[in-house]
């Protein structure tokens, strides 16, 4: 589900008349090499579209007024190549609705020792021209990201690299369509949350929908597409021998894949990037959806179990900043504890719903009987987690406002083979150990459920809580348990002070 393919930065230069044309011409011919290079060179995930250099209040307007207004635009690069006076963007910077990377460089990289005379010193200003402008967006609290360092660097693109991912991710949350296949499990509370202050926030919508939504395209499912999707199952994974063709259990495999066939028409026909299931809500459906799941969280799409719409939506806007990078990002659930003396760790799986995007070695498609929620057995996707860097992120309602909680791990390959366990997953090594990361995570009050991604790492998550506008908060190897509580409480009151945040 690719919906990105048109996205655009546009890149802005600040100046302002008293140079003279000259000056100008050069600064724009200087912004116009940057923005070439940048899209030939810096592998981007969306080119940066050249405007033109502004140098009143009215083109700053007018320029912020029309990324506002454009669908295709999703964030603003801007920066000061002269002096450009601040009060003159005060009227823009109001207007402006997409997110804002300030990009503080400057055209030459070394002073020219021999050269430098004031007409360098008139058109190289940056240093002094970025301060003014940052007073201003200081002074404004206006919420950016600011990235220091010479264009052509490779850190300096990199920096940038990530900030486009996730103005990508943020735009597809300004316009995600959640399905909620039957509510909340039961009197379960950190799944639950504000729907209304959701999409004020994010701008993500969330409605309910049940069982007999998805069902209805089961009438026009044609017996070949099923057909198709075994052959496709069959292809992708080792099948266990009762789903084989003749095996006992084939029409269990039958029934998924029409299922998986059914709520992928329900998703595109209803516009949706993520849906919900829950287990005590399925209605109709013959067995829980497992590989459907699976699947459609491996093509993209969000998902969040037991009516957790706020992971969902997460994992969608998280697939949409590392589309195309290596590792794969799924929804996740601390599941259980391997303490020990050396090194403790966690076992993360859920019921069926982990993403094969993040699979190592073989996929095998097995059916198990769940044991909850009273329907045929599931068929499910089973393997083990990737080793190497990942995080952990949570999104939570904490009444007034949400907070995005981050662990970063390093997941390991399996101390030993686990046979009898008929479901996907990781074994991880939370940062900097389990007894702080667990207690510090609880504290925090982060949820079990998490988005698990080894392709995006703590600098996507601080950039999208930046253009957000919320709490974020991290545990790594730096995390101690007497600072993490001070910095709750610090920022219990800055939440209390400033309820809609800067
Ligand atoms: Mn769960």
């Amino acid at each position: 589900m690719e919906r990105n393919s048109k996205k655009e930065i546009w890149f802005v230069t600040g100046s302002q008349h008293l140079y003279g044309a000259e000056v100008l011409k050069q600064v724009a011919a200087h912004a116009a090499t940057i923005v070439d290079t940048w899209n030939a060179e810096a592998g981007f995930s969306a080119p940066m579209q050249l405007k033109p250099v502004v140098t009143d209040p009215d083109a700053i307007l007018k320029v912020c007024l029309e990324a506002g207004a454009s669908p295709d635009c999703v964030g603003l690069v801007v920066w000061m190549h002269t002096f450009s006076p601040a009060k003159m963007w005060i009227r823009g910077l109001n207007v402006l609705s997409k997110p804002l990377c300030h990009v503080h460089t400057q055209f030459n990289a070394a002073i020219p020792w021999e050269n430098i005379d004031m007409d360098f010193m008139n058109l190289n200003q940056s240093a002094h021209g970025d301060r003014e402008f940052g007073y201003l967006m200081t002074r404004m609290r206006k919420r950016r990201k600011i990235i220091t360092g010479h264009w052509k660097s490779p850190e300096l693109q990199a920096e940038l690299g990530t900030w486009i991912r996730v103005a990508l991710g943020w735009n597809e949350m300004q316009h995600l369509k959640v399905a909620r296949l039957g509510d909340n499990m039961r009197e379960v509370a950190v799944t639950e949350g504000d729907k209304v202050d959701a999409q004020i926030r994010f701008g993500t919508a969330v409605n309910g929908y049940d069982s007999s939504d998805v069902l209805r395209y089961l009438e026009g499912l044609s017996g070949s597409a099923v057909e198709a999707l075994m052959e496709e199952y069959e292809a992708q994974y080792v099948l266990s021998p009762e789903l084989r063709k003749g095996g006992e259990k084939r029409k269990s495999l039958e029934e998924a894949a029409r299922i998986e066939l059914a709520l992928q028409s329900f998703l595109e026909e209803g516009g949706f990037g993520a849906f919900t299931d829950t287990f005590e809500n399925l209605g109709n459906f013959v067995q829980l959806p497992g590989i459907a799941v699976q699947r459609l969280m491996a093509k993209g799409y969000g998902f969040g179990a037991e009516g957790d719409w706020k992971t969902a939506a997460l994992l969608r806007a998280m697939k949409v900043m590392s589309g195309g990078m290596a590792g794969g990002t799924s929804f996740m659930e601390d599941y259980t504890y391997h303490f020990s003396g050396s090194r403790s760790l966690v076992l993360g799986a859920h019921m069926l719903e982990i993403c094969p995007s993040i699979a190592a070695g073989k996929v095998s498609c097995e059916v198990h009987p769940l044991g909850i929620g009273g329907k045929a057995d599931p068929v499910r996707l089973v393997f083990d987690g990737a080793a190497g860097p990942a995080i952990n992120a949570s999104l939570i309602d904490m009444g007034n406002r949400f907070r995005l909680l981050v662990n970063e791990v390093h997941s390991v390959d399996p101390e030993q083979q686990l046979p009898k366990l008929p479901v996907a997953r990781v074994l991880w090594d939370p940062m900097p150990n389990l007894s702080v990361a667990a207690s510090a995570w609880i504290m925090a009050g982060g949820a079990h459920h998490t988005v698990y991604t080894q392709a995006l790492t703590t600098a996507y998550m601080e950039d999208f809580a930046e253009i957000a506008g919320i709490e974020l908060l991290v545990i790594d190897e730096q995390t101690r348990m007497r600072d993490f509580k001070d910095l709750l409480h610090a920022n219990e009151a800055y939440y209390q002070l400033f309820q809609h945040g800067f």
